[in-house]
């Protein structure tokens, strides 16, 4: 049975696709087998796993509206060694022409049932909201990776999405439950970074992951490139860590 993951923060830029990405990546590098599932219409983790958004005739969006199987619409990242239901702009229709649907929440998770077989992990990019493409994600999911910048607002939007999961957990799926925090682009040089962290330690214990991101340029540009950064440069801290990061989210399935 596959574990599903959402990553999930509704702002932007804070690492949630960088994370989905190099998250597959080293999981797939430690044996897994993996399916990314980019639910977000910029369409950010397809390019950056090496799948071109403009050429494909099949997406996520149609398996949402029930046009297409998962297997149909899925593509093979060969870069990245795992598999991709890639995302386009056509996804940001899907918000409005789900409404019309019964069950609209859950339709990702129907669709992924006929997978479950396939893949260890089920990795979630969510989009930057608590919108009903989040929603789907969540109801979908067995649990939540919340990358934070360690920086003064970080823990303002955290509790806003604290409230959504336990909103779904309530309503849409008991199985929902928050694995943790990662800290991402985290600079040791900066006290700030240093005093948020030790706060996110104090506030939430072990459900702070170990594994803490560093800011790393060679992160940063691996997705103009196609490739993700635990491929495009495996000696770079910033790989290591999500490497690291890979195998301790294996740990944790343990306490699931
Ligand atoms: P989100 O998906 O939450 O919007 P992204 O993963 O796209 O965030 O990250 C936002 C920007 O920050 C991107 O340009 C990305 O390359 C960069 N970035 C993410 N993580 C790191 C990191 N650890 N070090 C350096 N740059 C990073
Ligand atoms: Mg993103």
């Amino acid at each position: 049975m596959a574990k599903i993951f959402a990553i999930a923060n509704q702002k932007g830029g804070v690492g949630k696709t960088t994370t989905s990405v190099n998250l597959a990546a080293a999981l797939a590098r430690l044996g897994k087998r993996v399916l990314l599932v980019d639910l977000d219409p910029q369409g950010n983790a397809t390019m950056g796993s090496g799948i071109d958004k403009r050429t494909l005739e099949r997406t996520v969006y149609q398996v949402l509206i029930g046009l297409s199987d998962v297997t149909e619409a899925s593509v093979r990242s060969e870069v990245g060694g795992y598999d991709v239901l890639p995302a386009n702009r056509e996804l940001a229709g899907a918000e409005i022409e789900l409404v019309d649907f019964d069950e609209r929440e859950t339709r990702l998770k129907e669709a992924l049932a006929a997978v479950d077989d396939q893949y260890d992990f089920v990795l979630i990019d969510a989009p930057p909201a608590l919108s009903l493409l989040t929603l789907n994600g969540l109801c979908a999911a067995h649990g939540v990776v919340i990358p934070m910048q360690c920086e003064y607002y970080a823990l303002e939007g955290l509790s806003d999405l604290v409230a959504t999961i336990k909103k779904v957990h309530a309503n849409l799926n008991t199985n929902l439950k928050v694995i943790g925090l990662l800290r991402v682009m985290f600079d040791p040089r900066m006290t700030l970074s240093q005093q948020v962290s030790t706060q996110l330690e104090r506030h939430f214990g072990d459900k702070v992951f170990r594994s803490v991101i560093p800011r790393n340029v060679r992160l940063a540009e691996a997705p103009s490139h196609g490739i993700p950064g635990v491929v495009f440069d495996p000696s770079s801290k910033g790989a290591k860590a999500y490497i690291d990061f890979g195998a301790e989210m294996i740990e944790r399935l343990d306490t699931l």
